[in-house]
């Protein structure tokens, strides 16, 4: 399995990567695990948009599903025609909301590209991948994921706050994906991101093997953020995400 980060800006696109985007590639499927803004540019660099098998979201906010616009325009009038449509997961609601996003009637809205999906918590299969979904901690429904195949598995936070979900999750995971929004000062928002430090926490709560901070604010110190993760108590390894990084995990 071959994780590569499109993009890991938090909130907004930042000058150095495009919003939330992660390619997910095993057994020559192609899983885009959200679709944030600018994502469809920086993707092009790694894969054909034509080579993309399906399309997960873990929740309707801009900055993790808005590119599904351009890519939808790239499906209906690329130079050969338009493309058979390909699934797209999402949350309730994903198939009028980008419809909306993009000022289409809601029939046929994108169904033409896309055959949606709406996503629910427990366990489901797509291509080659196990997965395992539960709801977030963030102000509208947001999945986080486990993704499985062979004895490989990722986990992604998707957004949220402090979250057991998440820790479950990402149980003993060979690398889990975690948004780490925040740094640590007075009067953060409840519910809502993590911290760095507490991206950490929850890594060393879940065992994990590796940590992967992302969702990662252009007005953020780096250093800061890499220096609080560190401080938590975590047997494995930690790293910034970083837009074309690739994790091979065998
Ligand atoms: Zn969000």
């Amino acid at each position: 399995m071959r994780l590569t980060v499109i993009g890991c800006s938090g909130s907004i696109p930042g000058p150095e990567s495009p919003a939330s985007c992660y390619l997910l590639e095993a057994e020559g499927f192609r899983l885009l695990v959200d679709l944030g803004n600018g994502a469809i540019g920086a993707l092009q660099r790694h894969a054909s948009l034509y080579e993309i098998d399906a399309v997960c979201l873990s929740h309707l906010h801009a900055d993790h599903c808005l590119d599904l616009c351009p890519y939808w325009v790239a499906r209906n009038y690329g130079p050969d025609g338009a493309y058979p449509p390909i699934p797209v997961y999402g949350p309730e609601g994903t198939a009028s909301r980008m419809a909306q996003a993009y000022g289409l009637d809601e029939n046929p809205g994108m169904t033409r590209a896309f055959s949606f999906a709406t996503l629910a918590p427990g366990t489901c299969q797509i291509g080659p991948f196990d997965v395992t979904l539960a709801r977030m901690n963030h102000p509208v429904e947001t999945f986080g994921f486990r993704f499985r195949c062979g004895n490989r598995s990722v986990a992604y936070s998707a957004d949220t706050g402090e979250s057991p979900a998440l820790v479950e999750l990402a149980r003993g995971a060979d690398l889990l994906l975690c948004e780490a929004t925040f740094l640590t000062m007075p009067g953060l928002p409840p519910d809502l991101h993590l911290t760095a430090r507490q991206a950490a926490e929850h890594a060393a709560r879940a065992s994990a093997a590796q940590l992967v901070l992302t969702h990662l604010p252009p007005w953020n110190d780096p250093a800061r953020t890499t220096e609080e993760a560190a401080e938590v108590a975590f047997g494995g390894t930690i790293v910034r995400a970083t837009s074309g990084q690739s994790f091979d995990l065998r």
